[in-house]
């Protein structure tokens, strides 16, 4: 009774992953291509590393066939293989679930959750194929396994012949339906033009035997067909070819290929240094915010290869924390192969490679925001909170680097506006930027407290954010113009005349101010007369350093 339960979740939830993720069915292989360039990559890597293992190149390859009769696609690698372990916990996707049913429902429940934990390429074959077989070899195993699965009904995992180390994978092509047509997987043509529309980089050969027409000899008009074993892909990676030839479609689909984010990336920066040390360098400026980028659990790097190989998959000291939603990879051959974690944090070269890419991505920020403000917005929107960290983490050491890329919202341009901005604008007299604290622009707006800064005519930003003020503290001064709350008590616009009237109102007063100081003792610290208000009777403000605003975000701090 339970099992039957789980199995329809399980349905739905492949179906439901599958069509979110997935816009288009061609890109499954794409997937099974990549984790075979994955393997090869792997046991590539050993090879290097391990001297008793030798790797020759011409040996390396995936090769693809379709057979239309059988309605089956068949592909095979010569890389790393796995075990039988590997394949039920790589592979085992509803195995997994099946273990899932056990564990707690709140899992079940986080889309998010189980996307990480399923890994979603091997996945998408299930979207042309209603059975998919995975025969493998892993390296330094003397047996061989069979692992097959219609989906969601599970799998079986059974010993079998395979003569070398590697992986085979077969797909049963579903049958046309009215609505969905299968058939154009099985087409020799059309499996050609996905693997160089996707593909095209994978540094291993991808073969297939093509059909080909010749004249048959002897004779002028009448041809026979022929197979001969073709590579389809160009074989040089992208971040190896010459910007000039490549397209901004080129660069979108790297970043999907490598799975660095769902998203339209908004900006390419690619780069190739060759000097003291040299390397390759793509990276992207992603459009929205990946779901877990606020916690914890987001991992910030960009991959490192060494000269073509993949060395780590997220290698951190290549970025700043205030750039830690760029997405991309460096390759260099300046680096050793058997680097490790440790030795990373301390190799100059690489201090150097990571001090350039930050300065190319400050400078590509600029760029945007210069001469695409739009664009920039939409970043900013994803990712400014971000670098307002920045400029308020490490005690403010990076704050000249992330000033100029600030933007806050303007009570006169009612939109995001830069500090650069705000100063240009600025009357001779004005001696501050005056900026307010507030959960929304709409509620700033009827702040008694900037009435005075308002009929002023100076400008305001609003501070809507939790780490805006906390942010600005540390900056202190932006082109030496300090900040200044609209709710500290001194906004440094009285006049002589404006002091000395205060001063009278309050001594007149002064019986009055003291009643209203001790009655409300338990609620505020004193009641003062102000010379900033208008319209409103009263407002609250704060004497210290910090806004009333900024003492709320303190006291929700856990101790
Ligand atoms: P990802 O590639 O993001 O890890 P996939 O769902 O595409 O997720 O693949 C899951 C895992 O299965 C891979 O990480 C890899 O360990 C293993 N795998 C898939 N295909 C192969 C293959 N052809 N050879 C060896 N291992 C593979
Ligand atoms: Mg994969």
């Amino acid at each position: 009774m339970e099992k039957k339960l789980f199995k329809a979740e399980s349905k739905r939830l492949l179906e439901m992953m599958i069509n979110s993720i997935y816009s288009q069915r061609e890109i499954f292989l794409r997937e099974l291509i990549s984790n075979a360039s994955d393997a090869i990559d792997k046991i590539y890597y050993k090879a290097l590393t391990d001297d008793s293992l030798s790797f020759d190149q011409g040996n390396y390859f995936i090769k693809i066939e379709a057979d239309k009769e059988n309605r089956t696609i068949h592909m095979l690698d010569t890389g790393i293989g796995m075990t039988k372990e590997e394949l039920e916990t790589n592979l085992g996707i509803i195995a997994k679930s099946g273990s899932l049913a056990f564990k707690n429902e709140n899992e079940l429940k986080d889309e998010h959750e189980i996307i990480g934990q399923f890994g979603v390429g091997f996945y998408s074959a299930f979207m042309v194929a209603d059975e998919v077989t995975v025969i493998s070899k892993a390296l330094g195993s003397d047996v061989a396994y069979k692992w097959k699965s219609s989906g969601a009904d599970g799998y079986t995992i059974e010993p079998y012949e395979k003569e070398n180390v590697g992986t085979e994978i077969i797909l049963k092509i579903k049958e046309n339906t009215e609505e969905d047509q299968y058939d154009e997987y099985l087409e020799e043509y059309r499996l050609q033009s996905i693997i160089k529309k996707y593909s095209d980089f994978i540094r291993y050969p991808i073969k297939m035997d093509v059909t080909e027409r010749k004249l048959k000899e002897g004779s002028e008009d009448e041809y026979e067909e022929y197979t001969e074993e073709k590579i389809i892909n160009s074989m040089i990676p992208i971040w190896k070819k010459n910007k000039s030839e490549l397209t901004d479609k080129d660069y979108e689909n790297f970043y999907t290929e490598k799975h660095y984010g769902f998203d339209k990336p908004l900006a390419h920066i690619h780069t190739s240094v060759d000097g003291a040390i040299s390397y390759h360098a793509i990276l992207y400026i992603p459009e929205k915010t990946p779901f877990d980028y606020y916690s914890k659990e987001y991992e910030k790097g960009l991959e490192l290869y060494s000269n073509g190989v993949l060395i780590m998959s997220k290698c951190s000291d290549l970025l700043p924390d205030y750039f830690s939603f760029v997405k991309g990879m460096v390759d260099s051959q300046d680096l050793s192969l058997n680097i490790s974690r440790e030795i990373l944090q301390h190799d100059r070269q690489l201090k150097r490679i990571a001090n350039n890419i930050n300065k190319k991505i400050k400078s590509e920020l600029q760029n945007m925001l210069k001469n695409d403000r739009e664009k920039y917005i939409t970043f900013y929107e994803s990712f400014g909170r971000q670098l307002k960290y920045g400029v308020y983490s490490d005690y403010g050491a990076n704050k000249e680097t992330l000033q100029d890329l600030l933007m806050f919202y303007s009570s006169k341009e009612k939109k995001l506006v830069t500090l650069e901005e705000y100063i240009s604008r600025m009357p001779e007299e004005q001696k501050y930027i005056y900026y307010a604290s507030g959960e929304s622009n709409e509620r700033i707006e009827k702040l008694p407290q900037t009435e005075l800064v308002s009929e002023k005519g100076y400008e305001l930003l609003y501070f809507t954010d939790e780490i805006d003020e906390f942010a600005i503290k540390m900056l202190m001064t932006y082109k030496e113009k300090e900040f200044k709350s609209v709710s500290s008590s001194d906004l440094g616009i009285d006049t002589k005349e404006d002091e000395q009237e205060a001063e009278v109102v309050e001594k007149e007063n002064k019986e009055l101010f003291e009643f209203m100081t001790n009655t409300l003792s338990d609620k505020v610290k004193v009641v003062r007369p102000s010379k900033r208000l208008r319209s409103h009777p009263v407002c609250f403000s704060s004497d210290g350093e910090v806004t009333i605003e900024m003492e709320k975000v303190l006291n929700s701090m856990p101790d």
